[in-house]
């Protein structure tokens, strides 16, 4: 052994001996030609050879193949330690890296070579792992939207990494240092969760930190970021030193999911709150008048007549009538007011935080006003009405949903207002909704189970005092409801769309009659059949009357068709059309309740009728109304000036009947002569007259 060999004294020895002996490091000496004289138990163990193995080698014998002996002749020139990188092969033959300080040593005047080594191949190995890692991460820093922030939060100094700088659109060094500073940028909507929710981090009480967040670009736009953390130094005591982390710009995947919200929260039509938002906006509201002792006023608004123009001038002019309707209506309200739309042609108000139930009247007249002007589509020019239902939380409701179907119910009552108004909610009303529900459920199937039947009130031609035809009334008697008046259940019908089989019903059983009737008392018995707009607008009408009336063998010229001004309001080429085609068939047309809604004159001109029915609220009116009387004359000169016969509806006194008769009305119709009758009744009556002359005295 090396100590043995060297001359010193045995304690030296044995000391020296007992210090490499310990060591963890690989000792070895060699002399100048590279044999071993000395190698300590780590060096054995690391190169797998035993104590005697290596002092009968080499230094040489240690290397990897290809390692050259440069640093070896060098170590024996050199004062000083020179540390080098060896590939070292064991005896097993793997082959790992070290690191060897050697130097020369001189020992009783003989020079020697130290070597300290260290197999360094797990540090090198992890240094390339952190080095791959520190790439990777760099790289997905690039690639990514990230940006790096160190908070040292001693002394509040951040500080960020270039690519922070860049996604911020800020120069290098261009950003502020220091916590204060960065957190002005902060959008003021964001800054109190924010904070709360590093100091939250901080203190331990959530163990992640994930934060969302507006921050203030260069250019004065904001962007989104996701910020993520860890706090990564404290100090003795536990406080929180340093806290590093990277902010991610989410502002595109925000964009997106802003998009899909509002997409699910807005009409993608009128860009109005859709049915979800506007409802939850009205418990919002409803909660917070609660709270704060105050009232909210629910406006439920459907439009009059939206569906004939959808369904007469296409679905395109009916959205655009639909976005002008939500423009108007948004410009009306207080920019705290929503405005949605529930769907179809059907708004609502919330006008929230209101002291008394009168604040919300201005704002509904001001609605009702907006719709007056006449819409502009395509160059057409639309009167679209609105009718109006009011419901007062928490007057008329406990909560958001009553109070929705009690603006619901005031809403149908407008409409029975005749549309272009409004009407509050009252309790009633509810009884209204009950019933208007119960009339659609049993209206389901009522006529296979031969609930209608029709009945017919007579005509009169007033010059000649004889019985000139009928008009056919549907009549309903239901099992649950009773005998339920047509003025019920129309509407009803209309809605649902039954109105189109009840339509041809009546047509086919009032045809069939009159082929009878015509046969055996009256070869010029005129009957009258109502037209609702929605059969208007079935496009086989025209085709179905016609196969009825040869089937029962009826000429056209004995039907007439009644119909309201409602059919005529869309204004559209299409019912111009359908009436001048009925009229070319020979049948007539007949506008029904003149004198109601708007009772243009000059639809008198524009469309061809043949005969018009004035309204019994005008023929009730006229003997007490010196202006009904008037409007009477002039609506009769009129008509005949146009070439109109005129049917006066509902004469119920003979007063009544001697002044339409000196106005020169043509026809009248009315309790007077006669309520509308059964089958068979009809049938007595015509029998009982043959001379088809009225009973009554006229
Ligand atoms: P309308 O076409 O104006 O029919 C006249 C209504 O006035 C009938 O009511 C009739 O019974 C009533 N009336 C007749 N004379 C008098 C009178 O002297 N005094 C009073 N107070 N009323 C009188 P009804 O049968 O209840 O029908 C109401 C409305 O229902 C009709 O008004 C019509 O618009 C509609 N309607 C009835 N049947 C049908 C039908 O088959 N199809 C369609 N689409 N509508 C119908
Ligand atoms: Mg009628
Ligand atoms: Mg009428």
């Amino acid at each position: 052994m090396f100590v043995d060999q060297v001359n010193l004294s045995i304690q030296t020895k044995l000391f020296f001996q007992s210090l490499v002996n310990e060591s963890t490091q690989g000792v070895s000496v060699a002399d100048l030609d590279g044999n071993y004289v000395f190698v300590n138990p780590s060096f054995c163990q690391m190169m797998g050879y035993s104590e005697a193995e290596l002092l009968t080698m080499t230094v040489f014998d240690m290397k990897a193949p290809k390692q050259d002996h440069a640093s070896f002749e060098q170590t024996k020139t050199v004062k000083e330690n020179l540390i080098v990188q060896v590939l070292l092969q064991k005896k097993d033959g793997t082959i790992f890296m070290s690191e060897v300080i050697g130097r020369n040593i001189e020992v009783d005047g003989q020079a020697y070579v130290l070597g300290t080594v260290q197999d360094i191949s797990e540090r090198i190995a992890t240094e390339q792992a952190l080095l791959n890692s520190e790439k990777r991460k760099s790289l997905i820093m690039k690639v990514a939207n990230d940006g790096v922030w160190d908070w040292h939060l001693d002394s509040n100094l951040l500080e960020f990494d270039e690519r922070y700088y860049t996604m911020a659109g800020y120069e290098k060094d261009e950003f502020p240092h220091s916590f204060q500073e960065w957190e002005k940028r902060v959008h003021e909507d964001d800054i109190v969760h924010a904070k709360n929710s590093f100091q939250s981090y901080l203190a331990g009480t959530s163990s992640n930190f994930d934060i969302e967040f507006r921050f203030l670009r260069k250019d004065n736009t904001y962007m989104w970021i996701q910020g993520k953390g860890k706090v990564v130094e404290r100090d003795n005591n536990g406080t929180p030193l340093r806290f590093i982390g990277i902010h991610t710009d989410i502002s595109v995947q925000k964009e997106h999911e802003e998009k899909i919200l509002h997409q699910a929260h807005f009409d993608s039509l009128t860009f109005l709150p859709n049915r979800f938002l506007s409802l939850d906006r009205l418990t919002i509201a409803c909660n917070e008048a609660k709270r704060n002792n105050e009232l909210v006023a629910l406006l439920f608004l459907d439009l009059d007549d939206f569906k004939k123009v959808n369904d007469t001038l296409g679905h395109e002019v009916g959205d655009q009538l639909l976005i002008d309707a939500a423009y108007r209506l948004r410009h009306v309200v207080r920019s705290v007011d929503t405005v949605g739309r529930l769907g179809g042609d059907e708004f609502i108000i919330v006008l929230g935080g209101l002291k008394s139930a009168k604040e919300a009247q201005p704002i509904i007249e001001n609605l009702l006003h907006q719709f007056r002007d006449m819409f502009v589509i395509n160059s057409r020019e639309l009167l679209l009405t609105t009718s109006i239902g009011i419901a007062i939380y928490p007057h008329d409701a406990k909560d958001s949903s009553e109070l929705l179907r009690n603006a619901d119910s005031a809403m149908y009552a407008a409409k029975e207002c005749g549309r272009n108004t409004y009407s509050y909610y009252t309790r009633q009303m509810n009884e209204c909704a009950q019933r208007r529900l119960a009339i659609e459920e049993q209206l389901h199937g009522a006529l296979a189970r031969n609930e209608f039947s029709v009945h017919y009130q007579p005509k009169i031609d007033l010059v000649s005092a004889q019985v000139m035809g009928a008009e056919a009334l549907l009549r309903w008697h239901n099992p649950t409801l009773g005998n339920v008046p047509p003025d019920e259940f129309i509407s009803v019908a209309e809605h649902t769309g039954v109105i189109i089989q009840l339509g041809q019903f009546i047509l086919q059983e009032a045809l069939k009659q009159t082929a009878i009737w015509q046969q055996t008392y009256h070869c010029d018995f005129q009957i009258a059949v109502n037209l609702s707009p929605r059969q208007f607008r079935d496009l086989q009408l025209i085709d179905i009357i016609k196969a009825i009336l040869k089937d029962v063998e009826v000429m056209p010229a004995s039907l007439e068709l009644e119909i309201t001004e409602g059919v005529l309001l869309s204004g559209h080429s299409h019912v111009k059309q359908t009436l001048e085609h009925i009229t070319n068939l020979g049948i007539k047309i007949a506008m029904d309740d003149f004198g109601t809604g708007y009772s243009s004159l000059s639809y008198l001109r524009e469309y061809p009728f043949d005969v018009l029915k004035i309204d019994r609220s005008f023929i009730n009116e006229m003997t007490s109304s010196y202006k009904d009387k008037a409007l009477i004359n002039a609506v009769v000169s009129m008509s005949h000036a146009l070439n109109l016969k005129v049917v006066a509806e509902g004469i119920e006194t003979e007063k009544q009947l001697q002044e339409l008769k000196s106005l020169h009305c043509d026809y009248g119709q009315g309790y007077l002569f006669s309520k509308p009758l059964t089958v068979i009744e009809m049938t007595k009556l015509l029998s009982n007259n043959a001379d088809i002359t009225y009973t009554f005295d006229i």
